[in-house]
């Protein structure tokens, strides 16, 4: 539980940093390198690459090595910030920027949803509940984007949280711990759609490798990151063709891409995020 709880605390610390420092003008590219590098300071590891998503961007957008995008005055910025401690993961998200009604109306839906974090309430009770504090603020709720179950070294584990009333009868239990996030949009759609690769990869299996250079980059991979998605920005910075060994590993079908996800009618998107422990009085991980 020890590991739990500092995950959770680091997360939520370095989010507040990251909030902080995101002022316009910033590159995409340096407040991720600051945000990921407080996360080490502070003795933990990043669960993922920090996702800098603007504007209509919902998620799986983290700045390439030679990114120049910029967070300007007319942008809406979400920060998704993950951390382990030894495989144990503290995920949560914040949204800045232009439009403050669209970003309280995830924040409401959050905070909604951990009301009802306790054993035995239904998920698509939460979802019920997420969808109708978004549509409070004249806004839909993003269907095909959920929170999760977290396990040790697995990000997204077991249950989907929907953010809304997706008939799910299943019952949150005792123990459990889960990342709630809601995702609100001006669009008209209220889905995301798959977008250009993320630059995010993950192990997806581990199998004999022929080229020598893939194969010693996969170890450093199984050892760096188990199961956890990570950057090719990472790698570039201790392998030299980085990208072409990649390519190689991912054809294999050794790493798994994620595609960018951006609201498809191009709304712009708010999110809002904790981990929470399933308890009679939820305990939420995250918050500082
Ligand atoms: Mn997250
Ligand atoms: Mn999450």
């Amino acid at each position: 539980m020890e590991d739990w709880i500092n995950a959770g605390k680091i997360a939520g610390e370095c989010l507040n940093y990251g909030c902080d420092i995101a002022k316009p003008g910033i590159t995409l590219l340096e407040l991720a390198e600051k945000i990921e590098g407080r996360i080490k300071e502070l003795g933990a590891k990043p669960a993922f690459p920090v996702n800098l998503s603007l504007n209509s961007m919902a998620a799986h957008y983290t700045p390439s090595a030679d990114d120049k995008t910029v967070f300007g005055d007319e942008d809406i910025l979400k920060i998704d910030v993950g951390v382990h401690v030894n495989g144990h993961i503290g995920d949560t998200a914040r949204t800045l920027g232009k439009d403050a009604n669209l970003i309280k109306a995830s924040e409401d839906a959050l905070n909604a949803a951990i009301q009802l974090c306790v054993p035995g309430v239904k998920l698509r009770e939460i979802g019920k509940v997420i969808a109708n504090a978004i549509s409070d603020h004249n806004f839909i709720s993003i269907r095909n984007l959920s929170g999760h179950g977290i396990t040790t070294f697995n990000l997204h584990s077991g249950i989907s949280i929907p953010n809304y009333d997706n008939g799910d009868e299943d019952q949150l239990k005792e123990g459990q711990i889960i990342a709630i996030e809601p995702f609100a949009t001006n669009g008209s759609s209220g889905r995301v759609a798959e977008g250009k690769p993320s630059g995010i990869y993950k192990l997806a299996r581990v199998k004999p490798v022929r080229d020598p250079a893939a194969r010693k980059m996969l170890s450093f991979i199984a050892n760096e990151y188990s199961s956890l998605p990570f950057a090719s920005r990472w790698l570039e910075k201790d392998f030299p063709k980085a990208k072409f060994l990649m390519q190689v590993l991912f054809r294999e079908g050794i790493l798994r891409s994620y595609p960018q996800l951006y609201e498809s009618s191009k709304g712009n998107v708010s999110q809002a995020e904790h981990t929470i422990l399933i308890k009679e009085k939820p305990v939420i991980l995250t918050k500082i």
